[in-house]
């Protein structure tokens, strides 16, 4: 699936290093791996103990850190971040690591998730003397770490974390420390690894990987890591905690070679490929999958169906991120140099198409076409996620509601648009018996909000979009 013309973004990755001498460098590697969360923006901080370094800016990481900027990044603690901007809009400011300096001790702070009472504590904040220099929902923790009346930085740092609503995981450096923190319902993926004497930090585990880390384990809800020269110490700031992780990090963002408490995500997506094939098997010639987040489940459906797997689309790599597609026409040559058809496979047959979700539908309608228009005789639309009718307020951006097809069509009429010979979207059962996580019942364990409309956290007024708010 093709993020960028899909309208379906994660908001961010984060990565941290506590204990070796090359903390800046290691961060960089580990943010290139998590580039796929976020291309808007990359950023840095280290710490040599006595002082805080930063380097930001707009673009992908290699773009940020191309010109010897690492080499004045030196310390052996670091934090860094890479940003897709939908809470907070796209200015440098915005860009993170956010960096609070004062007389004391400077705090740096890095946030993949969204918080959904940030206009409020802002407005409580604001009121009481607080003067915001960022429009991101991320600023609020530093300002309710510093009004804190508690002593130490653990437990104003836990004390603020406790007003925060919704999902968070947090990376919170000063000259001295590193804290780790995720929400009480665990939204987003947060994992804790070791590289020799240094602990390492992660949005995925694809991430440790690349630096030569050794997977430890995921990091809890509710849970607050404290590593410092005396190493690391566990503590929790909730005890009313129950995981809601993510659905879609399985289904489309994370990376296929990460595993989310122990899920291999391929694994996960081949196995949603499979039930989608029991829940809606189809006479074919050929299975092909959307790239590149859509080829594991496309395989486990040709698996399960005998039908082969064929590389039907080919997705061009090359293709500039910020393409501006001023009228319908340009659009759609945008999709065309994005994705191709494979001519020689999919001419003359009958072709399962499998993607992972379908937010407006004008890609899938733009993909179907092409697909015919190379010569497959039918197309079969298989989605391994169920039909998205509801906006996520937890860092994803599907779009408002009104632009959500699913909100608006039923299956057979989505089909019609799209101009499917059929179409089926996996059911929410098959979705959590696909990915393979525990759950006892619907949000237990895993969010399935934009599916289902049960959302794990209140949903606060400010945080609902003005179309929304007379929906939730
Ligand atoms: S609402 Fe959907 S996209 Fe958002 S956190 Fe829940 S499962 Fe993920």
């Amino acid at each position: 699936m093709l993020a960028d013309i899909k309208g379906l973004n994660e908001e961010c990755g984060v990565f941290g290093i506590w204990g070796h001498p090359d903390a800046a460098q290691l961060t960089y590697y580990g943010l290139h791996s998590l580039q796929h969360r976020g291309q808007e923006g990359a950023g840095i901080v280290v710490t040599n103990g006595e002082r805080l370094r930063t380097h930001k800016g707009s673009g992908l990481v290699n773009e940020v850190f191309g010109k010897g900027e690492l080499e004045n990044l030196i310390g052996h603690g670091a934090i860094g971040h890479v940003r897709y901007s939908t809470a907070g809009g796209n200015e440098l400011a915005n860009v993170q690591p956010l960096l609070f300096r004062s007389q004391t001790s400077s705090l740096a702070l890095a946030h993949n998730g969204n918080l959904v009472n940030a206009n409020a504590l802002k407005h409580q904040l604001e009121s009481q003397g607080s003067i915001f220099q960022t429009t991101s929902d991320t600023e609020v923790l530093a300002h309710l770490i510093k009004r804190s009346s508690y002593t130490t930085l653990k437990e104003k740092v836990q004390n603020a974390l406790t007003m925060l609503k919704g999902a968070y995981a947090f990376l919170v450096m000063t000259e001295k420390e590193m804290m780790v923190a995720l929400d009480p319902n665990g939204l987003r993926p947060l994992s804790l690894g070791i590289l020799g004497d240094a602990y390492v930090v992660a949005s995925e585990t694809c991430a440790f990987d690349v630096v030569g880390a050794t997977y430890v384990r995921d990091v809890q809800p509710g849970e607050l890591l404290i590593i410092n020269e005396d190493g690391l110490k566990v503590d929790s700031f909730s005890t009313s905690v129950q995981r809601s992780m993510c659905s879609m990090e399985y289904i489309y963002f994370s990376r296929p070679d990460s595993n989310i408490e122990g899920i291999n995500v391929h694994a996960a997506r081949k196995s949603l490929g499979k039930k989608m094939f029991e829940e809606a098997p189809v006479e074919a010639d050929v299975v092909t999958g959307v790239p590149d987040s859509s080829i594991s489940a496309a395989i486990g459906y040709a698996e399960a169906s005998g039908i082969p797997y064929e590389i039907g689309l080919i997705k061009n790599r090359y293709v500039g991120r910020t393409f501006i597609q001023p009228s319908q026409e340009l659009r759609e040559l945008g999709v065309k140099m994005k994705l191709s058809p494979v001519r020689g496979i999919v001419e003359g047959k009958r072709v399962v198409m499998v993607d992972d979700s379908i937010v407006r539908g004008t890609t899938s309608r733009r993909i179907v076409k092409m697909l015919r228009a190379a010569g497959a005789t039918e197309v079969h639309v298989r989605i391994t996620a169920p039909p998205i009718a509801h906006p996520c307020y937890y860092g994803i951006d599907t779009s408002e509601r009104a632009e959500l097809i699913a909100s608006k069509y039923s299956v057979e009429e989505i089909r019609e648009i799209i101009g499917a010979d059929s179409l089926s979207f996996i059911s929410v059962e098959g979705l959590m018996e696909g990915i393979g996580r525990s759950n006892a019942e619907p949000n237990c364990g895993q969010c399935l909000a934009c599916f289902t409309g049960r959302y794990p956290t209140e949903i606060y007024p400010d945080t609902v979009l003005p179309y929304e708010k007379e929906l939730v």
